[in-house]
């Protein structure tokens, strides 16, 4: 009997969406960050919409802080709103708990998924909880950008320059509880990118998530990759650069720039951001083919590697 573990994550999500029947509201259905929906007489505006679960013993183990925890259930949901270039505006939260979970831990993560939404701008306006085997926290999170702004995986265009924030590789840490979503950084690439994803699953693997929606390929360059102090710390057969290419759950955001407007973005970039980002790539007519180049110019494909529910690394 075939299993999940023996089709994987991909597969998976392409068999629950293939048919799926859309309508003239739906700007943007499944495979992106988040759904875009504009509905009849919203305005000058766009929703987007997206959902995230979290849960214990797959994102956090027990013993993690309540409050990471939380304040991850929300981030996440974030990060992808960020991704989407939009402004964060609601949530739903669904939590599933098992009865002996202490009333003090409930709390603890509460307060913190208000206070990272309240930061962000992001209200809860309601949601449901549910007894279950395991602490569960689902966010649906509601977003919204100027019409037609929303930046999407599919816009990016041969001879693009590849961007990402901040630092990679690393992350199980401590960064995937504590990350901060990229949602200025979001808001300011709306008017600059050509197609965006917040990295979930890793740099490698979004790298292709990027290639397939947008019908490009990825050139990498391996020694501009911004490579993050834990990295270095994790003590296994792997080097930092294999950490992150491959580790999940970076939370920062890759994209694309034209080429002819990118020394005018890298200094607009530079008087506005605090958080540094550095061109790592660019995007080729080989569609679906994402290659690294190493320092002696030596080119190598490069697999998606990076995490994958459902199976094994
Ligand atoms: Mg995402």
């Amino acid at each position: 009997m075939q299993t999940l573990s023996d089709i994987g994550e991909s597969e998976i999500i392409r068999r629950i969406t293939a048919g799926l029947e859309s309508s003239g509201e739906v700007v943007t259905g499944p495979g992106d960050d988040c759904a875009v929906i504009r509905p009849a007489g919203s305005g000058d505006c766009d929703w987007v919409l997206t959902s995230d679960p979290v849960i214990e013993n797959r994102h956090f183990t027990r013993d993690a802080d309540f409050a990471q925890i939380g304040h991850k259930a929300i981030a996440r949901t974030l990060s992808d709103i960020a991704a989407m270039g939009a402004d964060p505006a609601w949530a739903l939260i669904n939590i599933v708990a098992p009865a002996d979970l202490p009333v003090d831990d409930l709390e603890t993560l509460n307060a913190s998924m208000q206070a990272t939404a309240s930061r962000e701008g992001m209200l809860i306006i309601g949601g449901d909880v549910s007894q279950g085997p395991e602490l569960q926290v689902h966010v649906f999170g509601i977003g919204r950008c100027p019409t037609g702004a929303a930046v999407l995986r599919s816009g990016a265009c041969v001879g693009d320059r590849l961007y990402v924030t901040g630092e990679l590789g690393g992350s199980q840490l401590r960064h995937h509880l504590c990350f901060q979503p990229r949602i200025a950084e979001g808001r300011f690439l709306r008017d600059w990118a050509t197609a965006m994803l917040d990295l979930s699953d890793g740099l490698a693997t979004d790298s292709h998530h990027l290639a397939e929606q947008s019908k490009v390929g990825l050139r990498l360059n391996l020694s501009a990759i911004p490579i993050g102090p834990d990295a270095d710390q994790l003590y296994d057969d792997h080097s930092p650069l294999y950490h992150a290419l491959t580790d999940g759950e970076d939370f920062e955001l890759l994209f694309c720039i034209a080429a002819d407007r990118c020394a005018a973005f890298d200094a607009a970039w530079a008087e506005t951001m605090k958080l540094p980002c550095c061109a790592i790539g660019e995007i080729t007519d080989a569609a679906g083919r994402v290659v690294t180049v190493d320092a002696e110019g030596q080119a190598k494909p490069l697999s998606d590697e990076g995490f994958q529910h459902f199976r094994a690394r």
